[in-house]
């Protein structure tokens, strides 16, 4: 290829490519390139122009524009107002910039003619010609907007570069790709580049195309509908009948009359309703309108229920409703009566804490009752976002009231009992913490004007009775416990649940069934026999729907028997519902050495917490398998240390770890336990181990222990003790400080066990190991 050289005025171009053939004009604001026009003007009218890397460069270096650009010939040049020059320019071949000659005035370059080439594989060339022809043709009658001269005249160009160069020159590309183009000199590399060019366009321009459609069809239609409705309405106004709007305007505003609202809520319904009415009520706008003045018209802002404050009567309910929950009826009792007496429920909000189906929210139902007040109930189990309280605000998409105002409408009174469940469930996130919300629902300070997102009025809240339950205390935000008053619901005994069942499930489950209830009758051994063998629950909630389930297996039978009446055993039991499903540790009949009882606190009540060790040769390693929770393992470690640090004084070898290694085992039961209450167990089965002397079988124990060999309290002693005596157990040791929770241990239970009241370590082995062998001091 021969390389011409010439010395032209340059000028970078910003935003523009220009490629060879190609005759277009642009304006010239910057001095210096009005510099470098006027001395092209003055000799051979050619500029060299090349594209500026980065359009927004106000002062291009050398180094900020390309190298490969366009010489042309000037056409034409008009002076613009304020300094600006409109030059007509037409591009004659592509060059390359050897060398910046001159930058001041205006830069000067000496540049390489780069001569069009001639195709060297003529076939080649023809079918990429012919490709890009076609993909263009394509995309011109995709974009609609070239003229159709121009096909025509793409299609007598003969020469395959000149080809490539014109089409560029039409396509609205990037800076960057028409420079690619520009600087693919060989024809064929620059055809086979504006083919991939093409095609890619092509491909965008289908999509937009597809969006267009679709943005036009939705629009046709609104445009569509809005039309039939004009004239829907034109043919009604002729019939003299009143159009839908009109209707539906007319229904809302009696609505708002009749529905007794107060004032600013009657001025901003009646404001609603005017933008109602300008919206029309077919738009989108119209939608969220109709739906707020829904909530606002069937919210209770004044419907209030008269209270039954009879003490006598409510207890008669509560009687009634619920077998024993003795104090829990008194502390609700004395509540009501204090509310009676002053005259106004306000005060502590009652919280119901306790395990699951103890019958929190069924002893709440009966306050209602009592209280001839409308029930309402919330769950607030997994709310995270104070939106759920309090709602999103009406701008949002889809917004809705909290749960609150959603609760109050459901009540459809101002004064409900409203419940708010598993308050200990809530948890926070980033959008904002619930309790925050709810502190200010409870607040008697506050709930006069609770203000919903979504309503943006305030709404009366401080007639509501709010009763809040439980299971445990621990996760109630403080602030929120702060405000309430607690009163606990604890497991039931198995006697108790025999009543409950029979007195309150069974009826309840043989009217749900719609049987009278002498056709199908309960033995008591069947009602034990589900209570210990098929359920193991503080409440009693699976023994209502294991009831429910032999039930119905009866029915089922009577109905293919054709018999009219059925009794049901503690066999049919187990035919319904097969083997027995969870068996509790019955105690070993004799003393062993190692085996040591403990009590154990779950989430589905109490239960035995058996412990085994054993000793034998080794190199002082201690092994700890089975059900050992974490904690668990941390007072098994504890427990080591407590027995090696004191060995001697319990007869124990103290070099034992030279020639044993100790193993501790936890059998595995129906239900995973942990805790540190296992830590006087461990150490006694320790004790027993190391120093071979038996345990006592009839003995159980609980207690957590610290390094000196101090016993400290735990929790859920009741349901502990329920357990041990299910399995068998007389005698229970435990640690002194809990000695004020036996009140709550039922008196059916506590004297059957003689209770041992430990304050060291050493009260526990006393009364754990079998008396001829103790000897510890
Ligand atoms: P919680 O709210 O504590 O989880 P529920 O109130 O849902 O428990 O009680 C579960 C079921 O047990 C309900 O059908 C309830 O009526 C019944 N129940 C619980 N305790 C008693 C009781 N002491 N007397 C009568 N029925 C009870």
């Amino acid at each position: 290829m021969e390389k011409q050289l010439k010395i032209l005025p340059l000028i970078p171009l910003r935003g523009i490519t220009i490629f060879p053939y190609m005759v277009m004009h642009f304006d010239v604001g910057r001095e210096k390139s009005i510099l470098a026009l006027e001395d092209a003007m003055l000799n051979s009218q050619e500029i060299f122009l090349v594209a500026q890397k980065d359009a927004k460069v106000e002062e291009p270096s050398e180094d900020d524009i390309y190298t490969i650009g366009t010489v042309c010939t000037i056409k034409q040049i008009l002076k613009l107002p304020g300094n600006t020059v409109r030059v007509l320019v037409e591009g004659i071949n592509r060059a390359e910039l050897a060398n910046v000659t001159q930058q001041e005035p205006f830069f000067k370059a000496e540049i390489n003619i780069l001569e069009e080439a001639e195709c060297a594989e003529d076939n080649k060339c023809e079918a990429l010609m012919r490709a890009v022809k076609k993909a263009f043709d394509e995309y011109i009658s995709l974009s609609g907007n070239m003229p159709n001269e121009l096909l025509i005249s793409t299609d007598d160009l003969e020469s395959p570069g000149r080809l490539a160069d014109v089409i560029s020159s039409f396509l609205m590309l990037k800076g960057e790709t028409k420079q690619e183009l520009l600087e693919a000199h060989d024809a064929k590399d620059r055809l086979e580049k504006l083919t991939v060019v093409l095609r890619n366009e092509i491909d965008i321009l289908k999509i937009e195309r597809k969006i267009g459609v679709k943005v036009k069809s939705k629009i046709d239609k609104v445009q569509k509908e809005y039309y039939l409705r004009e004239q829907l309405k034109a043919i009604q106004e002729e019939l003299g009948e009143e159009d839908e709007d009109k209707k539906e305007i007319t229904r809302y505003k009696n609505k708002i009359n009749k529905a007794k609202l107060p004032k600013p809520v009657k001025e901003k319904a009646l404001y609603e309703l005017d933008r109602l009415k300008n919206s029309g009520s077919y738009s989108s706008e119209g939608g969220v309108i109709r739906t707020y003045l829904d909530w606002i018209i069937e919210l209770p802002w004044n419907n209030l229920t008269e209270d039954n404050l009879d003490i006598k009567r409510a207890r008669e309910v509560f009687e009634r409703e619920h077998y024993g929950l003795e104090d829990v009826k008194d502390r609700i009792i004395e509540y009501l009566a204090v509310r009676k007496m002053s005259n106004s429920l306000k005060g502590p909000i009652i919280c119901l804490v306790g395990p699951p189906g103890v019958g929190k929210t069924s002893i709440a139902r009966s306050i209602a009752n009592a209280l001839n007040r409308n029930f309402v109930r919330m769950s607030l189990g997994g709310v995270r976002d104070e939106a759920e309280i309090r709602g999103h605000r009406k701008t949002y998409v889809g917004a809705i009231p909290g749960r609150v105002i959603y609760g109050m409408k459901q009540a459809k009174s101002k004064n409900p009992l409203f419940l708010l469940d598993e308050i200990d469930k809530m948890s926070n996130d980033f959008r904002g913490d619930p309790a925050d919300a709810l502190l200010e629902v409870l607040d008697a300070e506050q709930n006069s004007t609770f203000r919903d997102h979504y309503l943006e009025l305030d709404f009366d809240l401080s007639q509501v009775l709010f009763i809040t339950t439980a299971n445990s205390l621990e996760t109630i935000p403080r602030p929120l416990l702060d405000r309430m008053e607690v009163i606990e619901v604890s497991g039931y005994t198995y006697e108790e649940k025999f009543h409950i069942a029979k007195d309150h499930l069974i009826p309840k489950q043989l009217k749900e069934h719609n049987i009278e209830e002498n056709k199908i009758t309960f033995a008591d051994s069947a009602i034990y026999n589900v209570i210990e063998n098929y359920t193991r629950e503080s409440g009693v909630r699976s023994l209502e729907r294991k009831l429910g389930a032999v039930l119905r297996k009866t029915i089922a039978e009577m109905l293919e028997k054709d018999k009219e009446n059925a009794h049901i055993t503690a066999s049919h039991v187990k035919k319904y519902l097969g083997p027995a499903i969870f068996t509790y540790d019955k105690i070993d009949k004799e003393d062993k050495i190692g085996v040591v009882m403990g009590m154990a606190w779950t989430g589905y009540g109490g239960d035995t917490l058996p412990v085994e060790v054993t000793v034998m040769q080794g190199d002082g390693k201690l092994e700890l398998t089975g059900q050992l929770g974490d904690v668990m393992k941390e007072s098994a470690r504890a427990g080591y240390s407590y027995v090696r640090a004191n060995a001697e004084k319990y007869g124990i070898n103290p070099e034992f770890r030279k020639d044993k290694d100790v193993h501790i085992h936890v059998p595995e039961g129906a239900v995973p336990k942990d805790g540190p209450s296992a830590g006087v167990t461990i150490i006694t089965g320790l004790v027993s181990a190391l120093s071979s002397k038996k345990v006592k079988h009839n003995v159980a124990m609980t207690g957590e222990i610290t390094l000196t060999g101090r016993v400290l309290p735990i929790g859920g002693l009741k349901e502990k003790c329920l357990a041990a005596y299910r399995a068998g157990i007389d005698t229970v040791i435990i640690p002194k400080d809990n000695e004020k929770d036996m009140l709550k241990i039922p008196k059916s239970i506590k004297s059957k066990l003689t209770f041992v009241l430990a304050d060291k370590i050493d009260d526990v082995l006393q009364n754990a190991l079998a008396s001829e062998d103790y000897n510890g001091n």
